[in-house]
């Protein structure tokens, strides 16, 4: 068994009523395996308990895994991900539309990765900081590498300042941690905007093929707007935007205003029935495909195919999946036979299930790459929203 905590209680308001996913001998995404090399598969695999608080609708892994042994292989760069770069441009039209960059002279990025997120602005009178352990970037970019736990924003306590953070509170052990550190930090008229997958979204489009051990929170408008609450911040605005998964993306400011959003609760009933949703969807997709006597090969080796192979098992005895990143040639998945190969090796008339996509723009493509190059059936099975 991996080293790991229990989450005994919702991390939001502290609730311990909770409607249940239980997911036996989960797999550890991000692993890629050399083909060349025999490995004890086995542990890939963890059990793990999805949690839905009833009271906050705020959804979280119970068991907490180390991370430096799920970190252990880095592989999300954000800017190799077109879906995850469109994701980004839409946070910057969210901020951009709710404030003005001549009032203040710093902006932070927590979690800004390879800096992608500053590369579409152009300031000159702004401070850009990025903080992430893995921070890179331009030169006109100041990198702190500072784990989150470790990070100290007070130094930055007089800027004025926009604080933003996308796509990194979901990895949080704690986000009240951070959330109170960057509370901390600000003034009155300073800005912060956060973006986040969405549990709304993972309901509403049946994503829970998205669940991994990674994200150990997933927000709804009510949990985020009560944690951010606790600290003193309000939410002045936010949206959903359903192109990559769907996110949740809110601004927020130190406010001693006694307005509240009014929010749509959850019931428990609905979280519960759309999960039997997606496992039903699955359950009989594998059966038919199971039964059709054709030979398939996949096509895309994405971080989140063994979360597919997990509810569409018929994925795991796949000969081959055609992939274009050269660095995941003559790799695998763990308890996942097909060897990766270069999409090169594709040859005409072969049946293709999809086993990666993002977005409803890379679908496309998808299906517009393989038609073009003859192939006789193409198959997605990924609820893409
Ligand atoms: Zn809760």
């Amino acid at each position: 068994m991996i080293k790991h905590k229990i989450q005994e209680k919702c991390i939001v308001c502290n609730g311990k009523e909770t409607e249940d996913i239980n997911l036996p001998k989960y797999p550890i995404t991000e692993i890629f395996l050399e083909t060349s090399k025999n490995h004890d598969e086995k542990q890939f695999f963890e059990d793990q308990i999805y949690q839905f608080c009833v009271k906050c609708n705020h959804a979280y892994l119970k068991k907490i895994l180390d991370i430096r042994y799920v970190y252990q292989n880095y592989w999300t760069t954000t800017s190799a991900s077109a879906g995850a770069i469109n994701c980004l441009e839409n946070f910057s039209k969210f901020i951009n539309s709710n404030t003005n960059f001549e009032n203040f002279s710093s902006f932070i990025d927590i979690g800004g990765n390879d800096s992608t997120f500053f590369k579409l602005y152009n300031l000159k009178d702004t401070k850009l900081i990025n903080i992430d352990p893995n921070a890179s970037g331009p030169e006109n970019v100041i990198l702190i590498k500072s784990f989150f736990d470790d990070m100290d924003l007070i130094e930055f306590k007089n800027d004025s300042k926009i604080i933003c953070s996308s796509h990194t509170i979901e990895h949080l052990e704690d986000p009240n941690d951070l959330i109170s550190k960057i509370s901390a930090a600000m003034k009155d008229d300073d800005q912060c905007f956060l973006q986040f997958p969405s549990i709304e979204k993972q309901i509403e489009y049946l994503r829970f093929d998205q669940i991994t051990h990674q994200h150990l929170n997933l927000f709804s408008l009510k949990s985020i707007s009560l944690i951010l609450k606790k600290y003193g911040l309000n939410i002045k605005n936010f949206e959903y935007d359903e192109s990559l998964y769907g996110t949740l993306r809110v601004f927020c400011k130190k406010s001693s205003e006694a307005k509240q959003l009014s929010f749509v609760n959850i019931d428990k009933e609905i979280f519960k029935n759309a999960y039997e949703d997606f496992y039903n969807y699955y359950g009989k997709l594998n059966d038919t495909l199971s039964n059709l006597q054709i030979d398939f090969s996949g096509f895309g080796a994405g971080l989140m195919v063994p979360t597919l192979a997990y509810n569409l098992p018929f994925i795991k005895n796949l000969d081959f999946i055609f992939e274009e990143n050269t660095e995941k040639f003559n790799k695998k998945f763990p308890n996942i036979n097909a060897q990766i190969v270069s999409i090169d090796n594709m040859k005409k008339n072969s049946n293709i299930i999809i086993t990666s996509v993002s977005t409803k723009i890379s679908n496309r493509n998808i299906y517009n790459k393989l038609s073009k190059l003859g192939i006789k059936n193409i198959i997605n099975p990924i609820l893409i929203n």
